[in-house]
């Protein structure tokens, strides 16, 4: 059965618990705290779940530091609370809250059909809703001992600021001309209202953003260069082209910063959603900054003898949306097994290595690939159940490729490869597992 293609109808994800139950049994993301029952919304990354992450975060930042003119940072999650006035977070970073009176059910008012808007009713039950109240998503906490507003400090709700109050800093020590970036990933918060969806919306995430310093009147061609590049990336992670797409925001849409903005979104089982945000911010920030803070952050270029405030060009992703998007987009259900279709590059495992028996003749040799082959792949030795069950195991995990040591081996030195997406098993010389392995990853195509 191995050796042949999928046969019958293979079914993409449609319904999430299937994804959120995979991802619990086979350790990429668990509840959190969940011996106490767990927490609404939030959750924990397991063994295979942090290493998709960090595969995740190493393609975005060689995607973004590759390029000689972005540099990396990593400020503080903890910013001075001006900072947040200045950004207009304090004032501004809101969404209307609504309580169902019958239900108790609460919504973010510009997430209800705006016919059950204007009639005030319950998008669940159809009782009666409250008048939206404007609430703010920056979750607070106080720095040092005293709990009183001098102490109040913020968790940053996206890790931009941090760029731009260093925007000196870096542009003084790295020594680069505009036009330039600077690229952060790093943890934010947010008080959601209705969190949910699995690892889609949470009150604590990870984000990946890049802003891109530009001469005004430089902005909109930036713009235009930088969303096509974004959507490059997530195709070259492996993404279905047909599942995502680019949607502009509307005058009434823009956030309060943006004189453009564009959402990459993906085709989840829940509808079409933001995956990553591209927005033309002009000089909002770094003027507000200057005005807040009474310090100049504006940039003096020598070739044209002038000074001018930048324009910004930001990209923004959330690093565990697009895992999330990276496992919905993977699944696969055929008729006897699940696989992620996973890009070899980001999978938690590259190969599986399978003893066929466990005869320590078969397992010394095991050793000896495994030791090897472990150098330059993660690499995962099942021995135990028969070797179609350790094939599924990998297949559900999204393991790209499975060798198989025989009794052949032992004679000939040569093992099986076989392939995750086609099954298809091909007879190789052992001592070439290596560099087989790495010209099969680097020419897979989804
Ligand atoms: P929304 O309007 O859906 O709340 P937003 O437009 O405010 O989101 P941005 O501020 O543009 O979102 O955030 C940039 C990216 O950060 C999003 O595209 C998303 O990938 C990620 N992100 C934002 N909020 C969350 C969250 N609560 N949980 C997980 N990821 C998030």
């Amino acid at each position: 059965m191995d050796q042949q293609a999928e046969t019958g109808a293979i079914k993409n994800l449609e319904d999430m618990s299937e994804l959120v139950s995979l991802c619990k049994r086979r350790g990429y993301v668990f509840p959190s705290s969940e011996v106490y029952g767990g927490i609404n919304a939030c959750w924990d990354y397991g063994p295979l779940g942090v290493e998709l992450k960090r595969n995740v975060k190493e393609s975005w930042w060689r995607a973004m530091t590759d390029r000689t003119d972005i540099e990396g940072l990593d400020a503080a999650i903890m910013m001075h609370p001006k900072v947040w006035q200045a950004s207009g977070h304090v004032e501004g970073f809101t969404d209307p809250l609504v309580d169902c009176k019958k239900c108790k059910s609460r919504f973010r008012e510009d997430q209800i059909d705006a016919a059950l808007v204007a009639q005030k009713k319950c998008p669940s039950c159809g009782g009666e809703i409250t008048a939206p109240r404007q609430f703010n998503l920056m979750f607070k906490t106080f720095m040092g001992p005293l709990e009183d507003s001098a102490a109040v400090v913020y968790l940053r709700p996206e890790t931009a600021q941090g760029i731009y109050v260093n925007f000196q800093n870096v542009l003084q020590t790295s020594r680069q001309r505009i036009p330039f970036g600077i690229a952060q990933i790093g943890k934010a918060f947010r008080n959601e209202i209705t969190p949910g969806n699995f690892i889609f919306r949470t009150r604590e995430f990870e984000q990946m953003e890049m802003q891109y310093f530009v001469k005004p009147g430089a902005d909109e061609a930036s713009f235009e260069t930088w969303k096509e590049l974004r959507f490059q990336w997530h195709l070259s992670n492996g993404i279905r082209p047909e599942k995502l797409r680019l949607h502009q925001h509307a005058e009434g849409e823009l956030a309060h910063y943006a004189k453009a903005a564009f959402d990459i979104q993906y085709e989840f089982p829940f509808g079409w959603q933001e995956l990553e945000g591209i927005h033309n911010r002009t000089d909002f920030d770094l003027k507000r900054h200057e005005q807040f803070s009474g310090k100049k952050l504006e940039y003096f270029d020598e070739v044209g003898k002038e000074r001018y405030i930048p324009y910004v060009v930001e990209t923004s992703a959330g690093c565990d949306r697009t895992l999330l998007v990276l496992l919905v987009d993977a699944y696969r259900a055929g008729a006897d097994r699940v696989w992620l279709k996973l890009h070899p590059k980001l999978a938690p495992y590259k190969v599986g290595l399978f003893p066929l028996m466990k005869k320590p003749e078969l397992m010394e040799y095991t050793d000896r690939v495994f030791a090897d082959v472990r150098k330059q792949f993660r690499t995962f030795v099942d021995e135990a159940g028969s070797i179609g069950k350790r094939y599924r195991r990998q297949d559900e995990i999204g393991t790209p490729y499975g060798v198989t040591i025989d009794y052949d081996t032992l004679s000939n030195h040569t093992v099986t490869i076989r392939d995750r997406d086609t099954m298809a098993q091909e007879r190789i010389p052992a001592e070439k597992i290596c560099q087989v392995l790495q010209e099969r990853i680097e020419s897979w195509k989804p």
